[in-house]
């Protein structure tokens, strides 16, 4: 069974430090997506689990067994690299037969799994193309199909659909996450893509300077970010700060710049404690009364508009309306801005500063 277990596992290169301190745990059939930034160690991670780069410290286990030591084709992965690594000189069918060849299946497997998963990917009809003439995308159906033909039952997936354009791509989002959750495989998937992490997994685990920052499922990170880097990372939102006036353990009333006095959920922090709220676009809305602003910018997005407002506090917030509505606003017009208190979430206001403390890097 391929739970993966990683227990305090770091990587250095030199000075750079890409993994620290990585716990994490992988149920054996669970879809998990490694996000973040460029840069933040998601592929060392992942390299590290298949066995191309040995941890600085730590130790890997898969289904129970530790890694230490243990080359990439005795761990029995299938592992679709980033730049995708077919050979350039075998066929689509050959480059698919290859790990049922290597696992020495019998004569019939040899001829039928690799069809199977070239039909999964619905490129059969390619099979005796060679790779200098498939689409980047069709060389990357072609990995997967390889992968996915070794029989491995933990798949490693590092940024499998970049090279696709966004409608092929987000066909191939969905088959993925099928044809893993039909074969009952464990999945890990980096991508720098939240919109593809929100949509393919069980759980996203988020990673910022080599370090896990949250782990939960998509709508949990969306919904109830416990760190403001998440809040900001996983779809957008607006962040204000301020500071606490009360807490009657039912909402927090926050303080802004220019005096104004807003409601957000329950949070620890007591009067006097500098925090940032963090509220989705979608979430904000012009009321009878609320935080004074005035409209800065209006932005047709296809399904809803997208208003910029500067408000007195100095703060600039987005806020949505339906398309419907667009006549009902223009520039320069004078708002009042709020939303319902669950929406508004409470951070500790970060020693560093907002802009550093969500700075992708
Ligand atoms: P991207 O999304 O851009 O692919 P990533 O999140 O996968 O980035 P990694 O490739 O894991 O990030 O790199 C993490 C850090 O480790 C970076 O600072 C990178 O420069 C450094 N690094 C990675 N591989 C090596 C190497 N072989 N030698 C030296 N530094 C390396």
């Amino acid at each position: 069974m391929p739970e993966v277990e990683l227990r305090r596992v770091g990587k250095r290169f030199g000075k750079v430090v890409a993994s620290s301190n990585i716990n994490l745990r992988i149920k054996d059939g669970e879809y998990v997506t490694i996000l973040g930034p460029s840069g933040c160690g998601k592929t060392t991670l992942i390299r590290m689990i298949a066995g191309i780069l040995e941890p600085s410290e730590g130790e890997i286990f898969i289904g129970g067994r530790s890694m230490k030591g243990m080359p990439i084709e005795e761990r029995d992965v299938g592992y679709v690299f980033q730049n995708i690594a077919l050979f350039p000189h075998l066929s689509v069918l050959e480059n698919v037969s290859y790990g049922p060849i290597v696992k020495d299946m019998s004569e019939d497997m040899r001829e039928e799994v690799p069809r199977h998963y070239l039909q999964l990917v619905k490129l059969l009809d390619r099979m005796k193309m060679f790779p200098s003439e498939l689409s980047g995308g069709e060389k990357q159906k072609v990995a997967l199909a390889r992968a996915l033909a070794s029989g491995a039952k933990l798949l490693l997936l590092d940024e499998p659909l970049s090279a696709l354009d966004a409608r092929v791509r987000m066909d191939l989002r969905y088959e993925l996450r099928r044809i893993a959750k039909d074969l009952g495989l464990t999945v890990l998937h980096v991508t720098h893509d939240q919109e593809e992490a929100m949509t393919v997994s069980d759980r996203i685990v988020l990673m910022r300077n080599g370090r896990i920052i949250e782990s939960n499922t998509p709508e949990m990170l969306y919904k109830s970010p416990q760190e403001l880097f998440t809040a900001n990372f996983i779809g957008e939102t607006n962040l204000l700060d301020g500071t606490v006036v009360k807490n009657d353990g039912t909402h927090t009333a926050i303080e802004l710049r220019d005096g104004t006095v807003v409601q957000a959920r329950p949070s620890p922090f007591g009067p006097g404690d500098a925090v940032v709220i963090s509220v989705r676009p979608e979430r904000v809305h012009a009321l009878k009364e609320g935080l004074s602003a005035v409209v800065r910018d209006i932005t047709f997005m296809g399904t809803y508009i997208r208003l910029t407002a500067e408000a007195d506090s100095e703060d600039t917030l987005e806020f949505d309306i339906p398309v419907s509505r667009g006549r009902d606003y223009n520039l320069r017009d004078h708002v009042y801005l709020g939303w319902s208190m669950n929406s508004a979430l409470v951070y500790r206001l970060p020693p560093e500063g907002v802009v550093e403390a969500v700075k992708l890097e």
